[in-house]
């Protein structure tokens, strides 16, 4: 039987550790943290089955600036963090030009469809409707006027991504979520079959249970050092801890960088954070509701409803910046037509590439080292599919045709994007 350790117990590790248990594996699970406490703590907790276009676009390079400059800052860039985003900021730049753009939407409509069955099964088999809602997702458009046939155009482009989509207008948004105000409302994307979470760190606990018994351990210590043994497999330095396995698996978010710097591997994956507010404002949400040009949802959640997003590409140990916390607040105020009380506010670091696919696949010229982070805004979504696809790997299969584009190979043998 392989031994093999799984490096961080975020959602992608620990559906990895799953996919790997439910194939007859020994698990080592390593982190230092209980369960789903990293950036799976805070997530919207959409299960995105609409998020079909990545970042890097013809359209995000045009409206760049102006998102920049826009004084509520929804988009950010921390000057001190430029020497980090050289290269992720240069592939990108390639990633947005058409042709680019159209292969890594390919690849990632593909993606996103593997990977909603295998998410929406997962979610069947440990909990079912006690751990997410299936009422779909709105994502508003109140930023003046929209005709009704634009917005009709981007529900059809959607649909020809295979995704169910319909365009509403203003009366139909409030028939569905009475607490959105009238005001300013101009209509919304309804994605009916997206489903949400009502608690992401509800999953992640499930998922460890289910991990619980004969042939898994969490081991709680930070790697710091991965050593090849001369045998083959690996040998894990974690504190007082030495712990040597047949494979290992990094699916350590935005720390895989210094784990796989130590090896001699750069890849392009930087800290995009994200922020959150719980708030103490009880509000009678059915589904996720997302401001389309502000990039942010409010989710109903066990708690209370969620309010998530902003980007700040920045160090990820870098204090939190308050007026985030606020203008998320805010922007729940417009969008609900009242003033929101804040019950916490959370930071997370998002994990992201350049051409907004994950990086998935065996570490070239290591042997035994599996690498799965890089999902950016898509990391409970891609869940259980990374799962899939690096239970494969560990079982000697090539990615599948669908998922060759994600192997981390793409960013070390040439440097087109
Ligand atoms: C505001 C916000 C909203 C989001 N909304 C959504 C959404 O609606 N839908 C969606 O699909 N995605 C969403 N995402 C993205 C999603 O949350 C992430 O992609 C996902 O949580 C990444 O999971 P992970 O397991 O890779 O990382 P993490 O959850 O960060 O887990 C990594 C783990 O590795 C551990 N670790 C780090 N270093 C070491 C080490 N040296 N040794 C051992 N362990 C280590 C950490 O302690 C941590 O537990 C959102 C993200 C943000 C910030």
């Amino acid at each position: 039987m392989t031994t093999i350790a799984v490096i961080g117990a975020g959602i992608v590790g620990l559906s990895v550790s799953h996919a790997l248990r439910a194939r007859g594996h020994n698990v080592r699970l390593v982190d230092p943290e209980p369960p789903g406490k990293g950036t799976s703590f805070g997530n919207a907790g959409l299960v995105a089955n609409y998020a079909t276009a990545p970042m890097a676009s013809p359209e995000t390079l045009r409206q760049l600036p102006a998102m920049l400059a826009r004084s509520d800052r929804s988009i950010a860039i921390d000057p001190g963090y430029t020497p980090a985003l050289a290269s992720f900021g240069w592939r990108f730049l390639r990633a947005a030009r058409p042709a680019s753009f159209a292969r890594h939407k390919a690849d990632l409509v593909h993606l996103i469809d593997q990977a909603i069955a295998g998410q929406h099964a997962l979610l069947d088999e440990l909990g079912g409707k006690r751990l997410y809602r299936a009422n779909g997702c709105l994502q508003v458009v109140r930023d003046g006027p929209c005709a009704a046939s634009a917005l009709e155009a981007m529900a059809a482009a959607k649909r020809a991504d295979g995704v169910a989509c319909e365009a509403l207008g203003p009366g139909d948004v409030r028939g569905l979520e009475p607490e959105l105000s009238a005001e300013g409302l101009s209509g919304a994307l309804y994605f009916p079959e997206t489903r949400s979470l009502r608690d992401p760190l509800s999953l992640s606990r499930r998922l460890y249970q289910a991990l619980e018994g004969d042939g898994f351990t969490h081991v709680a210590a930070r790697v710091e050092v991965l050593t090849p043994l001369e045998t083959g497999g690996w040998r894990l330095q974690a504190g007082d801890i030495r712990l040597d396995v047949d494979r290992v698996v990094l699916c350590a978010g935005i720390a895989n960088n210094g784990l796989l710097h130590a090896q001699g591997i750069r890849l392009p994956v930087v800290s995009e954070r994200g922020y959150h507010v719980m708030l103490e404002t009880p509000l009678a949400l059915n589904r996720p509701v997302g401001w389309l040009t502000h990039h942010f949802y409010a989710t109903p959640m066990q708690e209370g409803v969620r309010l998530a997003g902003t980007t700040e590409f920045c160090p990820p140990g870098k204090v939190p910046n308050a007026r985030r916390w606020s203008q998320l607040a805010d922007w729940g105020a417009t969008l609900f037509g009242r003033p929101v009380e804040v019950a916490h506010e959370w930071v997370g670091v998002r994990h992201s590439t350049p051409d907004g696919l994950p990086v998935i696949g065996q570490v070239p010229g290591h042997p035994g080292l599996i690498v799965a982070y890089g999902h950016g805004h898509l990391g409970l979504t891609l869940s259980a599919e990374t799962a899939r696809l690096v239970a494969g790997l560990v079982a000697g299969e090539q990615l599948p045709e669908h998922a060759r584009a994600l192997s981390p190979q793409r960013f070390l043998t040439s440097l087109s994007p």
